[in-house]
C-alpha cells in the first residue's frame, strides 16, 4: 500500500522517538536556561510502551512505511532500548531499521543494539575538541566517550557509521577538514548539516546557517570531489565522494536547498502524536487511540487520512516566511 499527500509524496519513513530526555543540553536543541532541572519532562506513563510503539510500527508498515528511525531527545536513555529494537525488527514490511545518538552511552548499548536486530547506526558529531564538545554539548560526559563508542560500534559489526554534524558559523566551521580526514581515517561517512532554525528556543539566525555549498569548496581542499549519481526522489542527502575513492561524505542543505519535494517522512513523538513535519505546530493523538480500544484498522485510516492531507513544505517556504508560527520543539518529535 501507498499512501500520498497533496503534493504526491508517499508515506516511507517514520522517525520514531523513544524519549524526551537527554543527557546533553546542545544550546541548539535543547538549551539549559529552558530545559533545566525543572523541565517538566514527560512521565513514565506518558510515554508509549514498547509494545505500544511496536503495535503502531506495525500499523505504520501496513500503510506503507518501509524505513524506522530511533531519535529522541536522546534514544539511548530509553531503558531496554534492545527490546524494542527486537520486537520492530520482528515487524513485517520494515526494511530498514536505524537509530541516531549523540554516542555517549554506546560503549555499553552497541552490541546488545547489533544483536537486536539494529541494522544502521548514526553518531552526532560537531567537534573533535574536547573542550568545544563540553561547551557545544554542554554535558560534564567527555567526548572521549563518545569516541569509544564508536569504536565499540565499530566493533558491534556497525559501519560504515553516519556521523552528522551541525555547522554553525564562527563555532565550529573551523573543522570541517579536521572532521572530514577523521571520518576518512576511521571508514565512517561524515554528513555536514545545515543548522535549522527548529523549535522555538535556539536563538537560529540565518547568518550562522554555513551553507552546504560552502562546505563543498572547503572539503575539495582534500582532493577532487565529486557527486554520486543518484535519483532525486525522497533524497535528504547529496552523496559525494572523493575522486580516489577513499571515502563517501554527504551534505544536508535543509537551508539552502530545501528538499521538501521528497519529504516522505512521518514523525512520532514519544507520547504518542503523529507529526507530518520537523516544523508542525501540532499533532494527532495516536496515543489516545491506542489506549482507547480502537482497531488498527481505524488507527491506520486515522494515519493515512492525516497523510492524505498532508501539505507541509516548511523548508521550502522558510525564505518567505515572515511569521512567528507556533512550532514544536526537535528533542520533542526527533531530528
Ligand atoms: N540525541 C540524538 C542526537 O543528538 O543524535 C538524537 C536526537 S537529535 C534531535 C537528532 C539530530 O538533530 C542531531 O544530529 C542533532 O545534531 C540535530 N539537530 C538538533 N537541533 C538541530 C538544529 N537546530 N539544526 C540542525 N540539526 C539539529
Ligand atoms: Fe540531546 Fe541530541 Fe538535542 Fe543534543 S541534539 S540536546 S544530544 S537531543
Ligand atoms: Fe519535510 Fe517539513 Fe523538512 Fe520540508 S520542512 S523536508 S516537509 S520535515
Amino acid at each position: 500500500m501507498v499512501v500520498m499527500d497533496t503534493r504526491s509524496r508517499p508515506l516511507r519513513a517514520l522517525r520514531l522517538s523513544v524519549t524526551d530526555r537527554c543527557n546533553f543540553r546542545c544550546p541548539y536543541c535543547m538549551p539549559r536556561e529552558v530545559f533545566g532541572a525543572d523541565y517538566p519532562f514527560l512521565d513514565r506513563k506518558e510515554i508509549l510502551r514498547f509494545e505500544e510503539i511496536e503495535r503502531l510500527a506495525a500499523i505504520f508498515a501496513l500503510q506503507g512505511v518501509q524505513k524506522v528511525r530511533l531519535t529522541g531527545g536522546e534514544p539511548l536513555l530509553r531503558k531496554g532500548l534492545p527490546d524494542l529494537v527486537a520486537r520492530l525488527a520482528r515487524i513485517t514490511g520494515l526494511e530498514d531499521l536505524a537509530l541516531t545518538t549523540n554516542g555517549a552511552l554506546l560503549q555499553e548499548l552497541a552490541k546488545p543494539l547489533k544483536e537486536a536486530g539494529l541494522q544502521r547506526l548514526t553518531v552526532s558529531l560537531d567537534t573533535l575538541d574536547p573542550a568545544r564538545f563540553r561547551k557545544l554539548c554542554d554535558t560534564e560526559i567527555p567526548l572521549s566517550r563518545v569516541l569509544s563508542g564508536l569504536v565499540a560500534a565499530r566493533s558491534a559489526g556497525f559501519g560504515p557509521i553516519k556521523l552528522n554534524c551541525v555547522l554553525q558559523r564562527s563555532i565550529n566551521e573551523d573543522e570541517i577538514l579536521d572532521l572530514a580526514r577523521f571520518a576518512r581515517e576511521e571508514g565512517h561517512i561524515l554528513r555536514f548539516i545545515e543548522f535549522m532554525d527548529v523549535g522555538t528556543r535556539n536563538g537560529w539566525k540565518l547568518d550562522a546557517v554555513v551553507p552546504a555549498d560552502e562546505v563543498l569548496a572547503k572539503l575539495s581542499e582534500l582532493g577532487a570531489i565529486e557527486p554520486i549519481p543518484e535519483p532525486l526522489n525522497g533524497r535528504v542527502v547529496e552523496r559525494w565522494r572523493y575522486c580516489d575513492g577513499s571515502a563517501e561524505f554527504g551534505v544536508i542543505a535543509s537551508v539552502t536547498k530545501a528538499f521538501c519535494g521528497g519529504c516522505d517522512r512521518a514523525r512520532l513523538s514519544a507520547e504518542g502524536s503523529l507529526y507530518t513535519c520537523l516544523f508542525a505546530g501540532s499533532g494527532l493523538d495516536l496515543k489516545a487511540a491506542l489506549r482507547n480500544g480502537s482497531s488498527d484498522a481505524e488507527i491506520g485510516a486515522m494515519i493515512t487520512n492525516v497523510w492524505k492531507r498532508r501539505e507541509d513544505r516548511y523548508s521550502e517556504l522558510r525564505s518567505s516566511r515572515t511569521g512567528g508560527a507556533p512550532k514544536v520543539e526537535m528533542f520533542h518529535i526527533g531530528g
